[in-house]
């Protein structure tokens, strides 16, 4: 436990974690680091990857914690509802939501090639998706008066992305979609926050970091510390954000960027 002015402030003994894209990435580095914070349970939302989810579970109880395995649609309705009722099934309550999953669609498309296809697909999974998520879990909140939202954006949402409008529109939207959260619910003693990473490497990022060596320098250069972002550089600002340390922050973005939106 990390303790501060006598109170204990990271340590999630008893809480339950509920990570949307936790198979993968940043969601399940997330998932380890509250395992190894003390959290009572930790729910693994996947879509696609069991093998991947399974594997996060087994490192997730090593580490003390109970784990749950979901696999969930998140911009489905029905399946977001089922996801956060099998979460309160499971383990009784839910005190952490994080709002991670999503997609970048990796080639690059002027808006005049930007087709209406990809463009829906990737509001439903990042907004919609988020929506219905959040929807479920503040219903979970305001109920019990407390709880965390912890979002995840990206750079492109706050200064957007040449080649990447849908993906940059539906990150902005979760900016504001934060903010609007965060004024609504506080008086319910809930707190929603947001990370905005730059680059990480996740096999989201591959597509683009796997160039060569000197694309790669001008892309690190970029970033003022000079490389890009673990998944891990990313799970500990998300585990401030649902942490005790953070309890006077919320509406807030957090630039987990190496710097780099001051160089953009
Ligand atoms: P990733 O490695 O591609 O992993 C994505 C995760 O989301 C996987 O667990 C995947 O599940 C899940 N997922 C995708 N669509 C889903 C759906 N419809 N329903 C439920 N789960 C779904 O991505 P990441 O890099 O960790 O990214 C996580 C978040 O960070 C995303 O919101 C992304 O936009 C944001 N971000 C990433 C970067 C970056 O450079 N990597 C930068 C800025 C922001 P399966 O394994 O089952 O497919």
């Amino acid at each position: 436990s990390f303790f501060f002015g006598g109170e204990v402030m990271i340590d999630f003994d008893g809480r339950v974690i509920l990570i949307t894209g936790a198979s993968r990435g940043i969601g399940a580095a997330a998932a380890l680091r509250f395992a190894e914070s003390g959290a009572r349970g930790v729910v693994i939302n996947y879509h696609r990857n069991q093998e991947a989810a399974e594997t996060v579970a087994r490192a997730v109880e090593r580490s003390g914690a109970g784990a749950l395995v979901v696999k969930a649609d998140i911009s489905d309705r029905a399946d977001s509802k089922m996801l956060v009722g099998k979460t309160i099934e499971h383990f009784g309550r839910l005190d952490v939501l994080v709002a991670n999953a999503g997609v970048w669609p990796p080639d690059e498309r002027m808006i005049t090639e930007l087709d209406e296809d990809q463009w829906n697909e990737t509001m439903r999974i990042n907004v919609n998706g988020i929506y219905y998520v959040c929807r479920e879990a503040a219903a979970v909140f305001i109920g019990q008066r407390s709880g965390n939202i912890v979002t995840v954006s990206s750079t492109a949402g706050q200064r957007g992305e040449a080649g990447h409008s849908d993906y940059a529109a539906s990150k902005g939207a979760v900016i504001s979609f934060t903010k609007s959260l965060a004024s609504e619910l506080g008086k319910f003693n809930i707190r929603v926050n947001c990370v905005a990473p730059g680059w990480v490497d996740t096999d989201m990022a591959a597509p683009a970091l796997k160039v060569t060596e000197a694309e790669l320098k001008r892309i690190t250069s970029m970033i003022p510390v000079g490389r890009v972002a673990s998944a891990d550089d990313v799970a500990g600002p998300i585990i401030f954000l649902a942490s005790e340390l953070s309890r006077h922050i919320t509406g807030e973005i957090l630039n987990v960027n190496g710097g780099s939106v001051l160089c953009g």
